[in-house]
């Protein structure tokens, strides 16, 4: 299966130009859309799933045109919204059931074995009688990949999917999200580098509604190999480092601050050669480096 956005370009009515002419081609597995706040991602990502119209472009899944056959698209679609509203009184394995009814899934049966398939691929078994109200972030997280899997979708969209969990949870949404990534089109929007560096094997980079890159996460990072130092340097070092135009990253470390530069030589005295990270790529790309 595969998925070609081709010129899409949309300016809401007060005059946000949130996609310009984006181009894409994305086939099975997971694919990361990286990009900062206010990017354009989640209008995309609406687009794709036929939720809100482009000015201009076309959207084909396979052989459906998506603007044209909606019905078709959401038939094959799994979304997972950002924030996923929950019904706090109802319990998981009667919501899943009810959704499987309005995704038409009719025959009773069938949808049983479905939603309990899902809710033991979730890890929810236990406590699929549970109010959702109840259930944590986590929780809540799975029961939305859950229901996003039901009717065997061919392309599942997640729209920034870890922001709200802790680092364990979002280790087992990882996991999960990879187990059924390799058989349909996944699409991870993400403001968070390591969503994509841990998941995907295609990526691209959105900026002001303007797709910056686009490839295989290895292919791409080579573009910067050679050329991302880092140093341990002083806090008053690093402060003079402010409005250095080679300035990839720096934090905090011990004490002191871990520079990450980019530069075709050595920048500073002490600077070492490092391995370039989709990190360095992704800062290089917003902050508009030539690469
Ligand atoms: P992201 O998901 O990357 O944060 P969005 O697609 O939500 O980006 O937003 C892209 C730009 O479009 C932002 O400047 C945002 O303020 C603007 N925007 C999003 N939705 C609307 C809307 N319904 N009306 C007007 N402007 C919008």
């Amino acid at each position: 299966m595969k998925l070609t956005v081709e010129n899409i370009s949309k300016t809401y009515p007060n005059g946000v130009e949130a996609l310009k002419n984006v181009s894409l081609e994305i086939t099975n597995g997971i694919f990361g859309l990286l990009g900062p706040n206010g990017a354009g991602k989640s209008t995309l990502m609406r687009t794709i799933a036929a939720l809100q119209e482009a000015d201009d472009g076309s959207i084909m899944l396979g052989d459906i045109d998506v603007a044209k056959d909606k019905q078709a698209l959401r038939e094959m679609l799994g979304y997972l919204p950002q924030e996923f509203g929950v019904y706090p009184k109802v319990s998981a394995i009667d919501l899943l059931d009810h959704m499987a009814i309005m995704k038409g899934i009719a025959d009773a049966q069938i949808r049983k074995e479905q939603v309990e398939s899902l809710l033991y691929q979730v890890n929810l078994w236990e406590s699929k009688e549970q109010k959702l109200g109840t259930f944590s972030g986590g929780m809540k997280q799975r029961f939305g990949i859950a229901q996003a899997l039901l009717g065997d979708p061919k392309l599942i969209i997640v729209d920034e999917p870890t922001a709200g969990l802790d680092p364990m949870q979002r280790n087992r949404f990882h996991n999960l999200l990879s187990e059924i990534g390799e058989n349909v089109i996944v699409i991870l929007s993400t403001h968070i580098v390591d969503d994509v560096s841990d998941l995907c094997n295609d990526m691209a980079i959105i900026l002001n509604g303007e797709l910056k890159l686009s490839g295989k996460p290895l292919e791409l990072i080579k573009k910067i190999e050679g050329k991302v130092w880092q140093g341990l340097i002083e806090k008053d070092v690093a402060e003079t480092l402010e409005d250095d135009e080679r300035l990839i990253s720096k934090r905090l470390y011990m004490g002191k601050v871990k520079v990450r530069l980019l530069s075709d030589g050595e920048p500073m005295k002490g600077f070492k050669l490092n391995e370039p990270e989709i990190e360095d790529l992704y800062f290089a790309t917003i902050n508009d480096f030539r690469i």
